[in-house]
């Protein structure tokens, strides 16, 4: 099912669960054990992020160049296959601009289609380690907006209308996209940042989910001025639960957000307690959910990377 459609039949606000492909070595068995305990829960679906490649290029004796891979996860489609073959749940692909050409990300819809995913969450994709700006892929997209007109222009051109299962409108896909309550870093302001989210929703996104946040103001007021700016589509709100002394400092440097005063000095007195703080943050994040449970979003996106200990731990406590 389209996470359109469970976004507009659901009767109960539900958990949705994002995770992040293994890098190699990892086996088959040990990515579906640590997804296990989600399925207590009965996922509506699971989202699983989608990584660029990373490759170095060494210079050959004749002079010449040749590529090596440095890093890969496993592919997000991969992943999704393993999930489905395993468990009964729907799962729900990223797909990112960087890296790929525009005909590669046709390719990698007909890899979707042929496994009979129709759900995706489109997104730009950062930047390659050392590179400080994002460059685009020659040959792909500069922008998830364009990404997501691409993906609807591939999918109402003939050849792929046939014998394709497509809505009303001749979509096969339900397309996602990501926004930022407190601002994409390289938006000059949110007032901006939201014009270019509504572009994604213009190009045809169905709906929203939000990066992390841990203050619930900061997402109710993004919100209301997305709804002012004409974007009516559903915004999930995601959350992370802060699990290390860490993270006080890491999370503001990778994904741009503050951490409220009220939260970081609780972590400051335990700070030298790993399990004090793994439980203030967890406490933090259940206190957030239910608060947003409280104000009816319709779902809430939790961010896992890769542990299910402390997420377990809000669920049973919010669903
Ligand atoms: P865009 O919507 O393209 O925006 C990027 C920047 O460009 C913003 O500052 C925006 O204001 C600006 N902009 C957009 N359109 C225009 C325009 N037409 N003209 C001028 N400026 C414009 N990353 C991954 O690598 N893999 C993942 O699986 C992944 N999953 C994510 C899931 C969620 C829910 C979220 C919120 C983020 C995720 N990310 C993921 C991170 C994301 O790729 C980065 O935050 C990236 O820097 C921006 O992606 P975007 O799709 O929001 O980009």
């Amino acid at each position: 099912m389209k996470v359109s459609e469970i976004l507009a039949t659901s009767t109960k606000a539900y958990p949705s669960i994002e995770i992040v492909p293994p890098l190699r070595g990892i086996t088959k068995h040990e990515l579906l054990e640590s997804i296990a305990p989600f399925m207590e829960f009965s996922p509506k679906y699971i989202n699983v992020t989608s990584h660029r490649d990373e490759f170095e290029y060494r210079e050959e004796p004749d002079g010449s160049f040749s590529r090596h891979l440095l890093r890969n996860r496993i592919s997000e489609t991969t992943v999704c296959a393993a999930i489905m073959s395993r468990y009964d749940v729907e799962t729900v692909p990223h797909l990112i601009c960087g890296g790929n050409t525009r005909e590669e990300i046709e390719s990698r819809l007909d890899n979707l289609e042929f496994l009979g995913i129709n759900n995706i969450v489109a997104l730009r994709g950062d930047s390659m380690t050392g590179e400080k700006r994002f460059t685009p892929t020659p040959g792909g997209y500069r922008y998830a907006s364009e990404l997501v007109e691409g993906i609807r222009a591939y999918q109402g051109s003939a050849g792929y209308r046939r014998n394709r299962k497509t809505d009303d409108n001749g979509r096969y896909f339900c397309i996602g996209v990501g926004a930022y309550p407190e601002k994409h870093f390289e938006a000059a302001n949110i007032e901006t940042d939201i014009a270019n989210l509504k572009k994604k929703v213009d190009a045809g996104a169905d709906y929203i989910i939000t990066q992390m946040f841990f203050d619930n103001q900061v997402y109710y007021d993004f919100v209301q001025k997305c709804r002012a700016a004409g974007i009516t589509v559903p915004i999930i709100p995601g959350l992370k639960p802060l699990s290390t002394a860490r993270q006080v400092s890491m999370l503001p440097e990778s994904f741009s957000l503050d951490i409220p005063i009220e939260l970081t000095q609780e972590i400051e007195k335990s700070k030298s307690d790993k399990d004090a703080v793994y439980q203030i943050g967890t406490e933090w994040c259940e206190m957030q959910c239910k608060d947003l449970l409280r104000h009816g979003v319709p779902a809430v996106h939790f961010y896992t990377m890769g542990k299910s200990g402390n997420i377990v731990q809000i669920l049973r406590s919010c669903f």
